[in-house]
């Protein structure tokens, strides 16, 4: 522990920023966070939160708090978006005792809250409107606040740059070589009230349908009273250069288009969903290192992934339990973040490499998608839980 207490600035109280200003102030740190937008976005998603996750959440303390505004799934299904066949099914219902740590599924305002909540320390202040540029680092780290009309000055021993997928502290790390790149994939979420749908899809359970060229995902919330729904399509345009990706509106006649001919249970999900909004979905090239001097990048700001393994919002959980661990151990903040770095960069490029292999092997038509259903059938239940142990009990 350092003599001297350690001031953290962290630049996004996003999902990855909030872990991160918790797990550093319980390692003795004391943190600002700083936000853009003037309030936790409220806006409606749901995520799947894997025990890679919970386990370092359960570290944290704040397990218990999102787990009680979560679903615990009993199963994700796969099954063949033509007709419903059943091609796989992966239970969870040993899952705490498998990979330590539970399952869960829940809405991402209701975990972004309880992490809001859970950093009400006397360590760490929240400032909302307030966006972070202007980064200078050497002996410390020097930003510069702007707040409404008034720009302030900052200083602090290190930044954690947790400012999402259009990072501008990142560009200190690739210099304008690293720009996002639309991956041909657009994601549809929408959230149904739970007496829009049939009984058995409100039941607690991931359920995963796959088809040529597409691929849909959908589970119950908030006590199943409503069902989150997610679309991934193929699709040549892109909405222009937003600030937000989720303000895409959603083009429901495409979305309508790419699942035609799948079975009617699916069609009859997306034609009850009304809120229908459109995430393009991004990818960048993987950085050699998500520490220099006293920048660390944490999240979708150091590693964008495409959803298709449910691990954006875990990976920047398991980063900022990794993050605090060095700060615990190492007093002399580059090195720690050094520290960070290497016990997280091939971890987290591997993951996103996969999750984009994940992507093709969901999305596969005609011979192929049959040669994928057949080997999904032969899979036994311990294989397939045994397929996801490196990435769910590491
Ligand atoms: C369709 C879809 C489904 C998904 N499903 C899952 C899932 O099931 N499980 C899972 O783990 N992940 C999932 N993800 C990924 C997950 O949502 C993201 O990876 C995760 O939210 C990233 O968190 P973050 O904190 O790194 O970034 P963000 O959530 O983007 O937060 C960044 C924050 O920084 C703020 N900010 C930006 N710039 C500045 C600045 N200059 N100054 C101050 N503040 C700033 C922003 O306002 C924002 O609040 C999914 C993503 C999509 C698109």
């Amino acid at each position: 522990m350092s003599p001297v207490t350690r001031r953290a600035i962290v630049a996004g109280a996003g999902v990855g920023g909030l872990a991160a200003a918790l797990a550093v102030s319980k390692a003795g740190l004391d943190v600002t966070i700083y936000e853009r937008t003037e309030a936790l976005e409220e806006f409606g998603a749901g995520l799947q939160l894997t025990p890679n996750a919970t386990r370092v959440l359960a570290r944290l303390g704040a397990l218990e708090a999102v787990r009680d505004v979560a679903m615990v799934p009993d199963a994700v299904s796969a099954l063949r978006g033509s007709d419903d066949a059943v091609l796989m099914r992966l239970s969870l219902e040993d899952a705490e005792r498998r990979w330590g740590a539970p399952y869960l599924a829940l809405h991402r305002a209701d975990l972004q809250q309880a992490l809001a909540r859970a950093t009400e320390r006397k360590n760490i202040r929240l400032r909302l409107g307030s966006t972070v540029s202007n980064v200078t680092a050497g002996e410390r780290v020097d930003i510069e606040v702007t707040q409404r009309a008034a720009t302030v000055e900052e200083g602090a021993d290190l930044l954690i740059g947790a400012d999402g997928l259009r990072s501008r502290i990142r560009e200190k790390f690739a210099r304008g070589t690293d720009g996002l790149a639309f991956t041909g994939r657009v994601a549809f979420r929408a959230t149904i009230p739970a007496g829009l749908v049939e009984p058995r899809w409100k039941q607690a359970r991931v359920v995963l349908r796959l088809g040529p060229n597409a691929h849909l995902v959908h589970y119950p919330l908030r006590g199943a009273s409503v069902v989150n729904v997610v679309a991934v399509i193929e699709e040549s345009w892109r909405f222009g250069e937003t600030e937000h990706p989720w303000d895409g509106v959603a083009d429901r006649p495409t979305l309508e288009r790419a699942f035609a001919s799948w079975s009617s249970s699916t069609r009859k999900l997306i034609a009850s969903a009304t809120n229908w909004r459109a995430w393009p979905l991004y990818a960048r090239p993987a950085l050699g290192s998500f520490a220099l001097g006293r920048i660390a990048l944490l999240g979708d700001a150091a590693h964008p992934m495409v959803p298709f393994l449910a691990q954006g919002a875990a990976q920047a959980i398991e980063d900022a339990g990794v993050l605090a661990a060095a700060l615990a151990e190492i007093d002399d903040v580059p090195q720690a973040l050094a520290t960070y770095s290497r016990a997280r960069v091939s971890r987290a490029t591997r993951i996103q490499a996969e999750a984009l292999r994940q992507g093709r092997i969901y999305h596969l038509k005609g011979a192929m998608a049959v040669a994928r259903d057949a080997t999904m059938r032969l899979v036994g239940p311990r294989r397939l839980s045994a397929r996801y142990d490196w990435l769910y009990g590491a």
